[in-house]
């Protein structure tokens, strides 16, 4: 079987190095090997984030359908703490919600929305479980690895956009959210993740395209940069990135829009900060 090849390409030393080495302050030098190791094909799937080790076919199916009994109490937005008992939204609900009005119409919208986003919510812990689950059965430590995508809501492509809240197109009431900048559809696809850094020095880094399909060869070699800069936080027991800040002191990423290490990678150099931390200083 085909692996993927993205890494191979982008994560050379030769190609990283540039963003660890500007401006003459060489502080760290990444040594990719050159070693490349293909993974079996019944562990190579579409979706990391769909894996079910346990299933026949390692992919898990009908991630998007819906149970007609829950009990999951909602953790992230105006709804947080409310106990979603049923996400399967009645007809009654669906009529009061599209065509009624006044107070009928609220009540219905606002059930919908809470089963919706009680949906989601499970959805996406899925998501990170076989996420998880799949990189520590497939993983060797200390590897970048070329991964197809994580899960169909987070990918380029269209798998994502389900019709199980009546189309993303229709019903803008609708909306669900993680905590993150945006609302979102809960039919829409909710993102792109660029990659992944876990515990022991483990990287994963999905296909990054441009508009044509092709491999962003350029934005994959950020995305990697990133990563493994979360990566020497393990390997050199280094100071967080963010280590000013008193609400997160967690937190590996700078400020919005500073660096490299902001939480979007949407800059292509680090920041001082950035450069400090990773030298070893502590502030
Ligand atoms: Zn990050």
């Amino acid at each position: 079987m085909v692996g993927e090849n993205h890494i191979d390409i982008n994560a050379l030393e030769s190609n990283i190095r540039f963003y660890f080495e500007t401006t003459a302050q060489t502080f760290v030098r990444y040594n990719t090997s050159v070693t490349v190791t293909e993974l079996n094909p019944d562990q190579n799937v579409k979706y990391i984030g769909l894996w079910d080790a346990a299933a026949s076919n390692r992919q898990k199916a009908n991630w998007a359908a819906k149970k007609t009994v829950v009990n999951h109490q909602i953790l992230f937005g105006p709804h947080a703490g409310f106990v979603v008992t049923n996400e399967e939204p009645t007809p009654q609900e669906w009529t009061n919600a599209i065509h009624g009005v006044g107070a009928a119409q609220t009540t219905a919208r606002t059930a919908i929305i809470r089963k919706a986003q009680a949906w989601a919510e499970r959805v996406q812990d899925e998501f990170f479980a076989m996420e998880d689950q799949w990189v520590r059965d497939n993983a060797p430590t200390d590897t970048i690895i070329a991964i197809h995508y994580y899960h169909p809501k987070y990918s380029p492509d269209d798998d994502g956009e389900t019709t199980v809240w009546g189309g993303y197109t229709n019903n803008n009431w609708l909306v669900v959210n993680f905590g993150r900048p945006h609302d979102v559809h809960p039919d829409a696809r909710w993102g792109e993740f660029e990659g992944t850094s876990y515990e022991e020095g483990k990287i994963t880094i999905p296909r990054i395209t441009d508009s044509t399909g092709a491999i962003n060869n350029v934005r994959t070699r950020v995305a990697t940069t990133h990563e493994i800069t979360h990566g020497t936080r393990s390997f050199f027991h280094r100071a967080n990135i963010r280590n000013d800040n008193p609400v997160d002191p967690d937190n590996d990423h700078s400020s919005s829009n500073t660096g490299l290490m902001d939480p979007t990678a949407s800059q292509f150099q680090f920041n001082q900060q950035e450069c400090k931390i990773l030298k070893g200083e502590t502030r």
